[in-house]
């Protein structure tokens, strides 16, 4: 059985205490590895190696740097395929989907933060008449901690491990124990792509445990933390007192708003995908579908119809269109929600059952499914499933569509669909979700701002910001001459 190690000081280790967790293949139900489980001890290690390599790595040039971690890039490019065979296994999503998103974008991570590095600025600012120069020096924090989930392994574990380390941290990281693998063979990568010993330290375990212990460690300066918002506000709530810096990318229940004037066709095959991807398991997805009340009934037949059509299969089989499902425990948890939409009185007008997978029979295979909702507070409407489940709802104008979208305690993104400019000018301005987007859905630039507002999150990450987060501003005042304090 492949054995899943620790990657600390640049060599792969078990865990301290010899104890181990299981691994398993969601889309076959079988455990297919072992995994160290990790303890406070492991992490001190972790640290004390991050600690020791900080001061050459800090000191090393920015192009040095950049061609390390374009090195990198590459790397994760031409393995390519291993790669996304080996996330499309632990996580049961489409090898297709891996091949074409998880997998390259995981490689344009590296690829973008080893150019926005070279590309990174500070302010001056003259005081004048006092003959007094202000300069900001934007240093590395030191030893960060790196904590990502398990929906998007390696694209959301990079997402943070790049720009830490472009900006001159050493990093402690600790990937979901639930989908390990890609990055257990990151390590592997980042050896051969000549990144210094301790540079990055990965530790693998349990999230209440390992992912723990980074939270609480001392000297750890701060957390890039993406998952539940549960998860984050304990997060929050253990980090405050020691004043670490806090990146926290939660949990969203994202608002899809169509109108009768969109581009119907690309509307209708976006909103298929939004729902879908991945299983429905990405935080942007769309999962609360309005509607304007002219074009539901239409919309309604037209949408269920696309998902009766959707594939739902064998990870590897190029006709998926639907994997498995992370786990079982989460299978449990999705299916409990559509029983409660029912109880709650929802309709469920297409899916909801589990899916039989020929030689995959133990997998976790959900239909995706469609439920009409009567009430926007009703807890299916509110709560973050995050599976393959939306939900319909009819609006009758602008400001009824912007009241139910900003009606729930999360504000990660939202999507508008329209033609009209004002419409969504306004929307783009009143929706209360950190990321919009008008007519498209996960169309990212890397260099734009990421991050939720209310429970979604705190902070931003992405270009610029992402290495705002990972360097602390210090102001250095200089006075020259006969300049006189004011
Ligand atoms: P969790 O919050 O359960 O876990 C996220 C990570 O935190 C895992 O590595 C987990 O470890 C670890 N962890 C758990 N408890 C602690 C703790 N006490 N201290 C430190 N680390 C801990 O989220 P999921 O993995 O279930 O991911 C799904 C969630 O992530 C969804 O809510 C989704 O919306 C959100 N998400 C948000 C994104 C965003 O950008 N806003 C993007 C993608 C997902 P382990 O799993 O090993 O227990």
């Amino acid at each position: 059985m492949l054995e899943i190690r620790n990657y600390i000081n640049g060599v792969e280790t078990g865990p301290g205490n010899g104890t181990w967790l299981d691994v398993i293949n969601p889309a076959l139900g079988e455990v297919y590895a072992k995994l160290p489980r990790s303890g406070e001890a492991d992490i001190e290690t972790a640290y004390k190696a991050a600690a020791a390599a900080f001061p050459t790595w800090s000191d090393t040039t920015l192009p040095e740097r950049s061609r390390i971690l374009s090195s990198i890039a590459d790397m994760i490019e031409e393995q390519l395929i291993p790669l996304a065979e080996a996330e499309s296994k632990d996580n049961g999503k489409p090898l297709s989907l891996a091949l074409s998103v998880d997998i390259p974008r995981a490689s344009a991570n590296f690829r973008f933060f080893a150019h926005a590095i070279t590309q990174f600025a500070s302010e001056a600012h003259e005081s004048v008449g006092t003959q007094t120069m202000n300069f900001t020096l934007r240093q590395p924090l030191g030893v960060v901690g790196c904590i990502s989930p398990w929906n998007l392994p390696l694209y959301l574990f990079t997402w943070k491990i790049a720009p830490a380390l472009a900006a001159g941290n050493t990093v402690v990281a600790k990937p979901s124990e639930v989908t390990p693998l890609t990055s257990y063979l990151l390590g592997k990568i980042c050896t051969e792509a000549g990144l210094p010993k301790g540079v990055l330290n990965i530790v693998h375990g349990l999230g209440n445990e390992a992912g723990e212990a980074i939270v609480t460690h001392p000297q750890i300066k701060a957390i890039s933390f993406t998952g539940g918002t549960k998860t984050g506000a304990h997060i929050a709530r253990t980090a405050a007192p020691m004043f670490k810096k806090l990146s926290l990318e939660l949990g969203g229940k994202n608002p899809n708003l169509i109108f009768a004037d969109c581009d119907y066709q690309k509307m209708l095959a976006t909103t298929v995908r939004s729902s879908f991807a991945n299983q429905g398991q990405i935080c942007l997805c769309g999962s609360r579908i309005f509607v304007q009340a002219s074009v539901y009934e239409q919309f309604k037949k037209d949408f269920v119809q696309r998902v009766q059509q959707l594939v739902v299969g064998a990870p590897e089989a190029s006709t998926t269109q639907v994997g498995a499902v992370v786990s079982e425990a989460h299978r449990d948890k999705i299916e409990a929600y559509i029983k409660l939409a029912q109880e709650e009185g929802g309709i469920l007008l297409c899916g909801g059952n589990r899916v039989s997978v020929p030689d995959f029979e133990q997998g976790y295979y959900l239909e995706p499914t469609v439920i009409e909702v009567k009430d926007n507070q009703c807890r299916v409407n509110q709560e973050e499933i995050f599976g393959p489940v939306v939900t319909l709802m009819p609006f009758t104008d602008e400001a009824d569509a912007l009241e139910k979208a900003n009606a729930v305690r999360y504000g990660l993104s939202a999507t508008v669909w329209t033609q009209n400019i004002d419409t969504a000018m306004r929307l783009s301005k009143n929706l209360e979700a950190g990321v919009v987007w008008i007519n498209t859905w996960l169309n990212r630039d890397l260099r734009t701002p990421f991050g939720g507002t209310k429970d979604s999150g705190v902070g931003r990450e992405g270009g610029f910001e992402a290495l705002r987060f990972f360097t602390e501003a210090k102001n250095v005042c200089i006075q020259y001459g006969n300049g006189k304090t004011p």
